[in-house]
């Protein structure tokens, strides 16, 4: 599903929301005031988007979400290999921190659902000391069981939450969202947000900002956790992919 009012780009089978910063947080400021339904929003890397051309479900699964963000350099380059260039990328944990100083001066309450035990309840406190008027809806750890679901939903319902951000990693936290936004139908906004939290907290650091201008963001993560490295293959062959659909006019496996 793509959103109406924000213009998209499709790439290999994912639409992504194709708009500048400004105009995105004037998208989220319309939902949040007016919204009447739950409206997922998925943040794919390229690491993502090559599991999504590789996996019919997880495809789907991504497809789900109302709007879609380019987290990463990653995904702009396979969009232009593809000839269907996006303008700029949108980092889900930008587009996280736009949201939430929407919620600050609209006072709407923010709950927040991952990461390890601790670290969202930390990440709320520092958004509330960086802007008093957030309303905090809660918070809830990442590892919980599926017995625990239900009362993680009657908390997000009790605490009035507006905005739900979700922080399980790829796929857990889009199955989450398109599991249980449709027993939140107060809630106007669902992100998706990946290891956000961690770096809210102040557990994990950002790369630096001229990283980031060069697309090397990526890199600079493989280098604290060598294990990401594993990412880089998939992501080698979605770009080839995204090479040979702009030779074939139209999308094609990995
Ligand atoms: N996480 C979680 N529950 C799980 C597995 C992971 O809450 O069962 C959290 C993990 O602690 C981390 C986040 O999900 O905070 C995923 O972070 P990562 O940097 O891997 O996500 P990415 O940004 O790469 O999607």
């Amino acid at each position: 599903m793509s959103s109406g009012l924000v213009p998209t780009v499709n790439v290999l089978g994912l639409s992504y929301a194709d708009s500048s910063p400004a105009a995105l947080k004037c998208f989220f400021h319309t939902q949040l005031t007016r919204g009447s339904t739950p409206m997922s929003v998925f943040t794919p890397n390229a690491t993502i988007a090559a599991a999504a051309a590789r996996d019919d479900a997880l495809c789907s699964l991504l497809q789900r979400g109302e709007l879609l963000l380019p987290d990463g350099r990653g995904v702009l380059l396979a969009a232009r290999l593809a000839h269907t260039p996006l303008t700029t990328r949108l980092p889900g944990i930008e587009a996280g921190e736009t949201v939430l100083s929407l919620c600050a001066s609209l006072h709407l309450p923010v709950y927040f659902l991952g990461a390890a035990p601790g670290v969202a309840r930390r990440a709320a406190e520092r958004w509330k000391e960086r802007l008093p008027t957030l309303p905090l809806a809660g918070w809830h750890h990442g590892y919980f069981s599926p017995e625990d679901n239900a009362d993680i939903l009657h908390d997000i319902r009790c605490a009035g939450a507006r905005v739900v951000l979700v922080c399980l990693g790829f796929p857990a936290q889009e199955k989450w969202i398109a599991e249980n936004a449709p027993s939140l139908p107060d809630v106007k906004l669902l992100m998706g947000l990946g290891g956000s939290f961690d770096v809210w907290a102040g557990d994990i650091r950002r790369a630096p900002r001229a990283w980031q201008r060069m697309g090397l963001e990526w890199l600079w993560r493989s280098m604290r956790k060598p294990a990401r490295l594993r990412t880089l293959i998939p992501a080698i062959g979605y770009l080839r992919a995204a090479k040979r659909s702009a030779r074939q006019k139209k999308p094609v496996k990995i």
